[in-house]
């Protein structure tokens, strides 16, 4: 039986990361990947600055770097042109393609195709029939984790997010945020430029608005806006945002898998990057929690907070997302809402 000191299940942002940062140690490190593909997941594929400057992307990986962003809500409209780009958007196979990239060379061996089907204390075992022994297992395995249904813990609180990438040349890119409290209570709906599309959807929690609901209010939404979406792909794809800790012995989660997407924009790039930055400190040896790592659970948390409250404000979040939009042509708060992601 063959033996690694870590095997991480998972070759998306989380995983990919911690490869990276472990793959520069002496350990001998295994990434088993389900797919073919890295990468190939339902995304609006807007990575913010500081998921950006953590991985410090060439221009050839990056479709847009937005300056401009405008936010709506029923009446009303705020507009930035912000002095450098905060968001940036790719192709969530070329990220994947880019950071698998960086760990040719080195003491990781990738494998694709390897679907982890059960683990067992000290072994997982692949595609059903090979067991491969492990000293620390790392579960960056998404939304649906083995590893943590291994753990026993289970996965509460998430978000559905649905959308449409609309074919559409953009000559002059800008993001979208549509605070639209009587379709999407208090989540909205993005416009994302991509170079051919634009990733056009919506999120919200299942537990306080259902996802069919979601879809019909979306749909009514795109009919009013004209959208023609008859010649895009629908998509759709839960998110996990209930975080129950990093560390679990010698086992480990990081990213989705540990629930650390955002429970108001459904963000997770940027905060699956410092996990799996995280994860592999700790199996370096560190005992504290990185301050990178502090900040994410922070930035999580006040998403949350500020999710619940416009959710409790009932028929007031109407009045709360124009109060957000006025806030917004405020110059000094303009910046403040820009620096968060950067
Ligand atoms: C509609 C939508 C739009 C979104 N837009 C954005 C956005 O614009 N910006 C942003 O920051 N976030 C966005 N997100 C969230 C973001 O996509 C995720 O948070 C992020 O991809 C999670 O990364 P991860 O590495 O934790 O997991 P994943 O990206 O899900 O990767 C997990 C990997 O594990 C593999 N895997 C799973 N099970 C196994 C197994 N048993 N064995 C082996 N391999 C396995 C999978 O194939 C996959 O490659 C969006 C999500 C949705 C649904």
């Amino acid at each position: 039986m063959k033996k690694f000191d870590v095997i991480i299940v998972g070759a998306g942002p989380a995983g990919l990361r911690c490869a990276e940062i472990l793959g520069k140690s002496a350990l001998k490190i295994l990434l088993l990947e389900k797919d073919e593909v890295f990468g190939d997941k339902v995304c609006a594929g807007g990575l913010t600055r500081k998921g950006f400057t953590i991985l410090d992307l060439p221009d050839d990986v990056i479709e847009h770097k937005i300056q401009n962003t405008a936010v709506f809500s029923k009446n009303r409209k705020s507009h930035t042109n912000a002095p450098m780009p905060f968001i940036f958007t790719l192709k969530r196979k070329d990220l994947g393609a880019w950071q698998a990239g960086l760990l040719e060379n080195t003491n990781v061996e990738v494998r694709k195709n390897a679907k982890v089907t059960s683990i067992e204390a000290g072994k997982v075992i692949v595609n059903e029939t090979e067991k491969i022994e492990y000293q620390y297992l790392v579960g960056a395995d998404g939304y649906a984790s083995i590893v943590r249904k291994y753990l026993q813990i289970p996965m509460e609180k998430s978000l559905i997010g649905i959308q449409y990438m609309v074919p559409d040349p953009i000559e002059n890119p800008q993001l979208e945020i549509h605070l639209h409290s009587k379709y999407f209570k208090s989540w909205y709906a993005w416009s994302f430029p991509h170079e051919k599309s634009i990733a056009l959807g919506c999120v919200c929690d299942p537990r306080l608005m259902s996802s069919k609901k979601l879809k019909v209010n979306f749909h009514r939404w795109l009919d009013e806006k004209s959208i023609d979406i008859s010649n895009a792909k629908y998509q759709s794809a839960p998110i996990a945002y209930d975080y129950r800790g990093i560390q679990f012995g010698d086992v480990y989660l990081a990213g989705e898998a540990a629930g650390l997407a955002s429970g108001l924009t459904g963000e997770g790039i940027y905060q699956c990057l410092v996990s799996g930055e995280e994860v592999a400190r700790r199996i370096l040896g560190a005992q504290d929690e990185s301050e990178e790592f502090r900040a994410v659970l922070k930035y999580n948390s006040i998403q949350e907070k500020i999710m619940k409250f416009s959710y409790r404000a009932g028929l007031f979040r109407g009045m709360i997302h124009a109060l957000i939009v006025i806030l917004l042509n405020n110059k000094r708060m303009k910046a403040k809402i820009r620096n968060s992601f950067s």
